[in-house]
């Protein structure tokens, strides 16, 4: 076997991918989890999670090195590579095309990359990308200390990154264009409760603008009559969803209508021997918890593939 042939390569190193790492090291597998940064996926971007089941409360950080080190313990090897695309060979196996070097093959990938924040796609937010605007509370709440900060959003991210925000903002006022919440119902009281949170309900958010240096203000604009205002903030924070990392498949896999990947109950796609787990993933709603679980059904139904296609029921 080349050097760069494995049995079964895992792309992205976050909760899925590391438990997929670990399920196919431990079964003994040839395994390479392929990883352009820290691994850790979005748990480096988490604070504190209080749902993950025997951690009452952890940081992100930390589950995430813990998990590094629990899934490599078994064998499974982990290359810094940023992966640019996977093409099929003529004999199925997958070809791994990686920035600065020779590709990879495998008998079975999992996908397990994840995806980045939704953009809102209005002026001013690549302008002030990183001096006012950002996407992260854990990396970059600490430098509004005292500040009026805005939070977009409705859903579970803007919920608990808004909590997250008052320990260091004055005040956070959470827009949301509508008056209903995507967001699970202990989340909005809790932020309903938070007195340094106040909601801007039914706004949308049409400019940011600064000073050339930092964040001053947002242009709002309110649909149900039309009116518009300004309202000043030394920062904004985006939490309006995810976009899954699924363009690199250089065949076509099913997705749903906002690109993530649709599998069958092995978390196949519909490319025979690739697989997909976690953020990547069509799934009611992504977790810690529904990512390790996906993977791991992801790494047993890779092995069964390699060791014996026949196992392995074709993708409808
Ligand atoms: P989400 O649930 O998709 O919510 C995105 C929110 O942003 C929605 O309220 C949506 O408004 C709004 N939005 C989308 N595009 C917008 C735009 N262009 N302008 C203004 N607003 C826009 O995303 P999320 O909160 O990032 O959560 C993603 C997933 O991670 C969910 O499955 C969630 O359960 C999970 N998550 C869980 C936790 C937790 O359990 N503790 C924490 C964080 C994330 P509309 O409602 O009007 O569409």
């Amino acid at each position: 076997m080349h050097s760069r042939d494995y049995e079964i390569a895992i792309v992205g190193a976050g909760p899925a991918g590391l438990t997929a790492a670990l399920y196919a090291g431990r079964a003994l597998k040839k395994t390479v989890l392929l990883e352009a940064g820290i691994p850790g996926g979005e748990l480096l971007n988490t604070e504190t999670i209080e749902d993950y089941p025997g951690f009452a409360s952890i940081t992100g950080p930390d589950l995430a090195s813990k998990m590094t080190e629990h899934a490599l313990s078994f064998g499974a090897e982990m290359v810094a590579a940023r992966v640019t695309g996977i093409a099929l060979e003529p004999d199925g196996r997958k070809r791994i095309e990686v920035e600065d070097g020779e590709p990879f093959f495998a008998g079975a990938v999992i996908l397990t990359a994840g995806g980045q924040p939704r953009k809102l796609g209005i002026p001013g937010e690549l302008d002030f990308a990183g001096r006012g605007v950002s996407y992260c509370a854990v990396c970059d709440g600490a430098f509004f200390k005292g500040e009026h900060l805005a939070v977009v959003g409705g859903g579970d991210a803007a919920m608990e990154e808004a909590a997250f925000l008052t320990r260091y903002a004055s005040k956070v006022t959470l827009i949301h264009r509508r008056s209903e919440f995507r967001a699970q119902p202990v989340l909005v009281e809790r932020a309903r409760n938070n007195p340094k949170i106040e909601f801007l309900l039914d706004t949308v958010v049409e400019e940011i603008t600064g000073d050339g240096q930092q964040v001053r203000s947002l242009r709002l604009r309110h649909p149900a009559d039309g009116s518009a205002d300004e309202l000043e903030v030394g920062g904004v924070f985006i939490f309006i969803g995810f976009l899954p990392n699924s363009g690199l498949l250089q065949v076509h896999a099913d997705h749903d209508s906002q690109g993530y990947y649709i599998t069958d109950e092995n978390m196949q796609t519909s490319v025979p021997g690739v697989f997909a787990a976690g953020d990547v993933r069509a799934q009611l709603t992504r977790q810690v918890t529904t990512a390790v679980g996906d993977a791991t059904t992801a790494a047993m139904a890779a092995t069964k593939l390699v060791e014996e296609p026949l196992a392995v029921p074709a993708p409808a």
